[in-house]
């Protein structure tokens, strides 16, 4: 018997639709207390320093590009294999994608042909854990043979996947996740970038929104509408 499976609904119970309702009620929407507990309990989750809420992956791989500083000239190297956003992302800073080859028994970059790609206009690797895979993290760092490159993770598939070094998402540089309504867990729409950088979250977290540091909480403290 053939059992369907299906991975492109998200399951939406009473305890999901109590929550958007309590939001909705509290006509608090957007950035707010909701979003930091959330940005905690996925920190706690994954053992992670900073997590950034931001609006989905592909705003996270974009800023996280940006506040690395990858910019018009540089090459980043990314799998063939991968959803459009990751290359996107590489188009938007102004930089250039250039595709490697991925491993046939898992799809996953293959960290060999990343060695051979690098060129001194190297300024990143975005590593794709696809379908909840992790990466070769060690052989790809060994493929950049001390190289001031960065790396990051495209975990939009692989929230929650774990290996020895610990969770996607915390492996490199920063990571990014995806909660989309066809990922591993979803909250609408949603994305997140996970770093242990104290430097770069907090470049982050004034990027997302637009350079203004008061929380808007604080901010309609004062009674000025938002
Ligand atoms: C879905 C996906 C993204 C983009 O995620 P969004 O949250 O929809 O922007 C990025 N990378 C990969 C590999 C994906 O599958």
């Amino acid at each position: 018997m053939k059992i369907r499976i299906p991975v492109y609904r998200p399951t939406i119970e009473e305890e999901e639709l109590r929550a958007a309702r309590s939001v909705l009620e509290s006509r608090w929407l957007g950035m707010g207390a909701l979003v930091e507990e959330f940005e905690k309990q996925t920190a706690a989750v994954i053992g992670a320093r900073h997590v950034i809420a931001v609006s989905n992956c592909t705003a996270a791989l974009w800023m996280t590009l940006q506040a690395l500083g990858v910019k018009a000239g540089d090459e980043v190297i990314v799998p063939s294999m991968t959803y459009v956003s990751t290359p996107q992302a590489v188009l938007a800073v102004g930089a250039k994608p250039v595709f490697c080859e991925v491993r046939e028994q898992d799809l996953l970059m293959d960290p060999e042909d990343v060695a051979r790609r690098i060129t001194f206009k190297t300024a990143a690797v975005i590593a794709v854990h696809y379908g909840g895979r992790i990466c070769d993290m060690s052989a790809l760092r060994r493929a950049l043979g001390g190289k001031k490159i960065w790396i990051l993770e495209d975990a939009a598939h692989a929230f929650g996947s774990r290996c020895t070094e610990g969770y996607a998402g915390t492996l490199a540089d920063a990571g990014c996740l995806s909660f989309d309504p066809i990922k591993n867990i979803t909250c609408g729409e949603g994305g997140a970038i996970v770093t242990g950088d104290d430097a770069l979250a907090a470049r982050l977290r004034r990027m997302r929104n637009v350079g203004v540091d008061t929380a808007r909480q604080s901010r309609n403290q004062t009674g000025v509408a938002a």
